[in-house]
């Protein structure tokens, strides 16, 4: 490892044991993503953190969810910034910490959020804390969004994180890092969306003939929607949910779906939405109506400004004895679509390494959380020779 980081981190006491100390603490204020009071604590928790360390800050506060935290630490020219994101929110509702703490077990931390992405987010005070006793002034900017597990669908942050990103040199995302040192380059776009049917209620048994059963016809569209799975090549549709009807004995007036549609190429989306509105649009079963509705989604994080960048960081990788990386491209999506759609280079899954996210089982590797620390840290001193990360 770069042994001028390898000193400063001895000088500033910075080891798992002090690593973990901060970990814990925000791990244990609980941020649901729809518990905008819960976010708002953890934003109160980086902020002080942050500005501690010199950094600062804004919080921009939205009605329904949680705020948006923008920080900035050095001076100098945009051209020339870093630019470090994450997010605040969990997948976990509140109490779930009660069934779930925060602890330590064969060198696996466990607890709500754990992993995705409090554990990537903490990486960012140590980053800065470095940084900052080997007298780094560069600009570096530091975005945290409030609702990214739902995809931002009740606020503008994605736009705004879009904003914020333009013009600076290369992004770190600090998801989710993965088991296998692997850096994600590219992500797949994601449509949420909904489809109701609606028929016509009516006793099951006296007045069955007068019912038109709207889950009858949503039987249908489900198939339907199935099937487009052999259509396009990269292209996934899942019925995730499904609800309808209100007892047994009634013929049911409604039923709704979830749907997850992820897709490589923007190009195509509003195709697949065009699919999906025939299908929720044309009934099978005479009397029924259909809707389609869209909730929210991400766009897809493109690999193609990457490659340079994470050339470099895996050369930074070998240098400090971390091993070769491997750039991949996977499903689930992230804030870095944005960051690349304002044009920066970004890698992703840059926080601590883990497994299970979203589930009970998630943890992250105790060990990662320095590994981390000292990838990124020397990965941002080295980017001072280069002039741009662009291709
Ligand atoms: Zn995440």
């Amino acid at each position: 490892m770069n042994p001028v980081i390898l000193e400063a981190m001895q000088s500033c006491k910075i080891d798992s044991a002090s690593v973990l100390k901060t970990w814990k603490e925000i791990v244990e204020i609980e941020s649901f993503t729809h518990n905008r009071e819960g976010v708002s604590l953890v934003c109160d928790f980086i902020r002080s953190e942050l500005e501690i360390l010199g950094v600062r800050t804004k919080v921009i506060e939205f009605d329904k969810v949680g705020p948006l935290l923008i920080g900035e630490y050095g001076e100098g020219d945009l051209s020339e910034c870093i630019l470090l994101t994450g997010h605040m929110d969990t997948v976990f509702k509140e109490g779930f910490i009660k069934e779930n703490p925060f602890r330590v077990e064969d060198g696996k931390a466990f607890g709500p959020g754990v992993l995705d992405m409090k554990g990537g987010v903490n990486l960012i005070f140590y980053i800065l804390k470095l940084l900052k006793a080997l007298h780094y002034t560069k600009p570096i900017k530091i975005i945290i969004s409030g609702d990214e597990e739902h995809g931002h669908e009740h606020s503008n942050q994605g736009q705004l994180m879009l904003e914020e990103s333009k013009g600076c040199k290369l992004a770190f995302n600090m998801e989710t890092g993965l088991i296998g040192n692997s850096i994600t380059v590219a992500r797949k776009g994601r449509i949420a969306c909904r489809v109701a049917t609606k028929g016509k209620s009516a006793h099951a048994g006296a007045n069955f003939s007068d019912g038109i059963n709207a889950i009858h016809e949503m039987a249908y569209k489900i198939l339907e929607i199935q099937a487009l799975n052999n259509k396009y090549k990269d292209v996934t549709f899942s019925v995730g949910t499904i609800k309808g009807g209100t007892v047994a004995n009634a013929v049911p007036d409604y039923a709704e779906i979830e749907i997850d549609v992820r897709y490589n190429d923007v190009d195509i989306k509003e195709t697949l939405i065009e699919d999906l509105k025939q299908i929720a649009q044309t009934s099978k079963i005479q009397g029924t109506t259909g809707e389609l509705f869209i909730d929210g989604g991400f766009p897809p994080f493109s690999n193609k400004l990457n490659q340079r960048a994470y050339e470099f960081v895996n050369a930074i990788s070998v240098k400090n004895g971390l091993g070769e990386t491997e750039a991949i491209h996977i499903g689930g999506s992230s804030d870095a679509a944005f960051i690349t759609i304002a044009g920066v280079p970004c890698l992703c899954s840059m926080g601590v390494k883990g497994e299970w996210n979203h589930t009970n089982r998630e943890y992250a590797l105790v060990d990662s959380a320095i590994e981390r620390i000292v990838l990124i840290t020397d990965a941002i001193l080295e980017s001072e020779k280069v002039k741009s990360f662009l291709v």
